[in-house]
């Protein structure tokens, strides 16, 4: 995408080289972040595979079932390093997925800034970062109950072992880590989806006490347009099942805030154990609920194509389920939705805090329990069902009971009492949101800030 240059303006436009990695959560915030900067008169080029989103979808579900996926992302060493070769004089920055550690050796060669973008908070990016800086397990006893404490940030930050990602446990994911870290030392900085008002601490932290250059951009899901565009953003090919546009006139019957909207991201899946006790939890709570069941989850292969088993069909009339992809940002922002269950993927924590709506945090793994943390003790927007064991998409993990997870969501949802104060914030955090997007507003100026370092660099 591209727009011409105002009159008068000498300089042709920017031109960055996005570079984002092919899963979902990675790939959907890079483009909505494209076309933030095209809006802004950046001539933006995104490097991907020739590959259908259908055949994007693909390598998700394969991802489901083999670990080593990440490898896959060396084969896009050669292209890249190809394609930099041939058009280097044409680009005056690379935004990099930070997955791609290698990128930075290519750049750095051709003397191009890269910029790093690995799509989480701040705050787990500074809690990663103290985490990987001083191994804080070396000094703990195994036990995944042992409390750990991550030093040196503007919180006091204590997570249980068994929720981190432990290098007795993961060495190479940690070493995977390490290298990601690395590279993004070495760059010129690094983009967040996140905006200055929501982790102000954790964006001074960045760059005063860790001196890297961070411009805060988000939320990039506002930024996306409107309508039809905002409905069949992510889904294959551009196409909503009809069971997915049918949620959107189920909800418009729906009273107020009555509704909690139940999605694990694209990734998570639970074992049939724990989907029943999700049914039961859901049935208890007393709540409307959607509930979006992805294709690689022990609820997509239920019998029973109406309901999950757990569920009867007395719940009927208070759910609706969809298999596949549903229009996440406009289910949030439906006025019948008050309430999130989700796993703290940041892409969906930062669509429920721009809709301001309350979440119910089930992190499993990644930086997961590190935005659990940002929401519901930092935030206060949120509150935890309790998980305890970071367990990556298909690895098996402890069961949290129907019980806890419908207190979990009757406290998210609760309008009076001391639920007030969770909705309250969380609508407060929406509307902050909305205002940091906007022309002034502190992402609106964080895009130009980039921008004109990046014109500056060409003299
Ligand atoms: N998403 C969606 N519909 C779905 C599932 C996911 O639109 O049925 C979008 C969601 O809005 C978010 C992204 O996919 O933008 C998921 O990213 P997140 O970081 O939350 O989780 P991940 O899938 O990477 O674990």
């Amino acid at each position: 995408a591209s727009m011409a240059p105002t009159e008068g303006d000498v300089q042709p436009p920017l031109r960055i080289l996005f570079f984002p990695f092919l899963l979902p959560g990675h790939l959907i915030p890079m483009a909505d972040m494209a076309a933030l900067f095209a809006a802004r008169g950046v001539r933006c080029t995104i490097l991907t595979t020739p590959l259908q989103a259908s055949t994007i979808r693909s390598i998700v579900d394969r991802a489901n079932t083999s670990l080593g996926f990440l490898r896959t992302a060396e084969l896009l060493r050669e292209p890249f390093r190809r394609f930099l070769s041939d058009h280097h004089a044409e680009i005056d920055a690379v935004v990099s997925d930070g997955i791609f550690h290698w990128s930075v050796d290519d750049a750095v060669g051709h003397g191009i800034p890269r910029i790093t973008f690995l799509g989480t908070s701040m705050f787990a990016r500074s809690c990663t970062e103290a985490m990987l800086c001083s191994n804080p397990f070396e000094a703990c006893s195994d036990d995944p109950a042992a409390v750990v404490s991550l030093p040196g940030l503007p919180h006091p930050v204590v997570e249980l072992r068994g929720q981190m990602m432990d290098p007795a446990k993961r060495p190479h994911e940690w070493a995977l880590f390490q290298l990601i870290h690395a590279a993004d030392r070495r760059s010129y900085g690094e983009l967040f989806n996140s905006f200055h008002e929501l982790e102000p601490a954790y964006a001074e932290h960045y760059r005063a006490t860790l001196h890297r250059r961070a411009w805060l951009v988000g939320p990039v899901a506002l930024a996306s347009g409107s309508g039809k565009d905002v409905a069949s953003r992510g889904a294959i090919a551009g196409a909503l099942s009809p069971e997915a546009i049918g949620c959107l006139r189920w909800l418009d019957k729906k009273p107020a805030s009555s509704v909690v909207y139940v999605s694990f991201g694209t990734m998570t899946s639970f074992s049939p154990e724990q989907t029943r006790e999700l049914a039961h939890g859901l049935g208890l709570s007393g709540k409307n609920f959607l509930w979006v069941i992805t294709n690689g989850s022990a609820a997509a292969a239920s019998t029973d194509l109406c309901m999950p088993d757990g569920l009867s069909m007395a719940h009927r009339d208070r759910g609706y389920i969809v298999r596949g992809w549903a229009p996440q940002v406009l289910i949030l922002n439906h006025p019948a939705v008050g309430g999130f269950m989700t796993h703290c993927g940041w892409n969906s924590t930062l669509e429920a805090v721009s809709a301001g709506v309350p979440m119910v945090t089930w992190p499993r793994y990644a930086d997961q329990f590190h935005n659990e943390k940002l929401v519901v003790e930092v935030l206060g927007v949120g509150v935890s069902v309790g998980a305890e064991d970071y367990a990556s998409c298909v690895e098996t993990h402890q069961v949290v009971a129907g019980e806890m997870i419908a207190e979990s969501i009757k406290k998210a949802m609760k309008k009076d009492g001391d639920g007030d104060t969770v909705w309250k914030k969380a609508e407060e955090l929406g509307v902050m949101a909305c205002k940091a997007v906007e022309k002034g507003g502190s992402s609106y100026e964080d895009v130009g800030q980039l921008m004109e370092e990046l014109m500056a660099r060409r003299t």
